[in-house]
């Protein structure tokens, strides 16, 4: 548990809604963070945000019927979407991967649907709040997650606050530069070097292309398309550059992380996202994060490097909605807090 939530109130329900590219995702949150009920659904962002909210809540309503508990029970809603977004407005702004979602009041529409107040987040925030509340940081008062998938995301939380910062574009760590060479590998944001360039599924697989290209041997050169997947199984069956690749994808990491971990010296890194060659299950991914922990060590201060715990997520794709829900937690409990106070 997060260090400075209440008391229990088993009470007490929480909704958490994730709202990706291809699916919204949502659940039913108890106040200790156990997931009581979740399910999903396709986005049909073409649809607008208006059908996806009111899909959310008839679902929202269709799981607690199942469970035979009563929508009186849920204090708050927690609502997390792709950014661009302007939060304390409650806009969704141009997202990429929801074309039809622009400059839409997200907030405001959910609250009004679900006639509760509505706790708004970037997707990657929420899923780190997640993580600390009830998944791998929990326990820690400051956390930093990396998301490895098509980009790299994260999020960042010091005391029960994401750091969203001023414009709403805080914590985007995939945009951290790496490499300032003229010949660095261009971002999907269009700059140079970033981290999202060298670390990213997307990455992962252009640099294997690259070195195939450049002639190296692999069993990598008989594929007709390359996946993380792939490359993991190859490295896991001793192909060396496939081996040389996750190893290089870690050291790049590490130099994300010594620079995270000079800014807020927090007290877990967590590894989160679809590709983590196989986590602690497997010998590689074992190997992955021993060899980010060895390269954090050399390029981080002592001081901070020595007690900095480095370890893979734990909530996999649900850390988003719980995340959420957690966030609208929070902010219920800060609402009670102040009508007994007056403040
Ligand atoms: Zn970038």
């Amino acid at each position: 548990m997060s260090p400075t939530v209440p008391a229990e109130n088993p009470e007490d329900l929480f909704v958490g809604i994730d709202v990706g590219g291809t699916n919204v995702k949502l659940g039913v949150v108890d106040d200790q963070g156990r997931v009581i009920a979740d399910t999903f659904f396709p986005t049909e962002q073409q649809k607008g945000p208006r059908y996806a909210i009111e899909m959310a809540c008839s679902r929202v309503h269709q799981l607690l019927d199942e469970c035979g508990l009563e929508y009186t029970r849920v204090r708050r809603l927690g609502l997390g979407t792709p950014g661009p977004m302007d939060i304390p407005a409650g806009l969704i702004l141009n997202p990429s991967n929801l074309p039809g979602w622009r400059q839409f009041p997200v907030r405001q529409t959910l609250s009004e649907v679900a006639d509760r107040p509505v706790t708004f987040a970037n997707d990657a925030a929420a899923a780190a709040f997640g993580e600390y509340w009830v998944g791998a940081g929990a326990g820690f008062t400051s956390l930093v997650l990396f998301t490895l998938g098509t980009g790299v995301g994260g999020g960042i939380i010091v005391d029960d606050v994401s750091i969203d910062g001023a414009h709403s574009h805080g914590a985007e760590i995939g945009h951290v530069r790496i490499d300032s060479r003229a010949e660095a590998r261009v971002c999907s944001c269009g700059m140079l070097g970033h981290l999202e360039a060298y670390a990213s599924a997307t990455a992962v697989v252009a640099r294997t292309a690259d070195y195939l290209a450049a002639g190296k041997e692999s069993v990598l050169a008989d594929q007709p398309s390359l996946t993380p997947l792939l490359i993991a199984e190859a490295a896991s069956g001793g192909d060396s550059l496939a081996l040389e690749v996750v190893m290089e994808t870690a050291d790049y990491l590490a130099d994300g992380i010594a620079c995270l971990a000079h800014v807020i010296d927090p007290g877990v890194v967590l590894i989160g996202g679809a590709m983590n060659f196989g986590g602690l299950k497997t010998e590689l991914g074992r190997d992955f994060l021993a060899r980010i922990k060895s390269g954090v060590r050399e390029n981080t201060f002592a001081m901070v490097a020595e007690n900095l715990v480095i370890e893979f997520a734990q909530l996999g794709s649900g850390a988003g909605f719980v995340g959420a829900a957690g966030l609208a937690r929070r902010d219920f409990w800060r609402s009670q807090q102040g009508a007994s106070t007056g403040s």
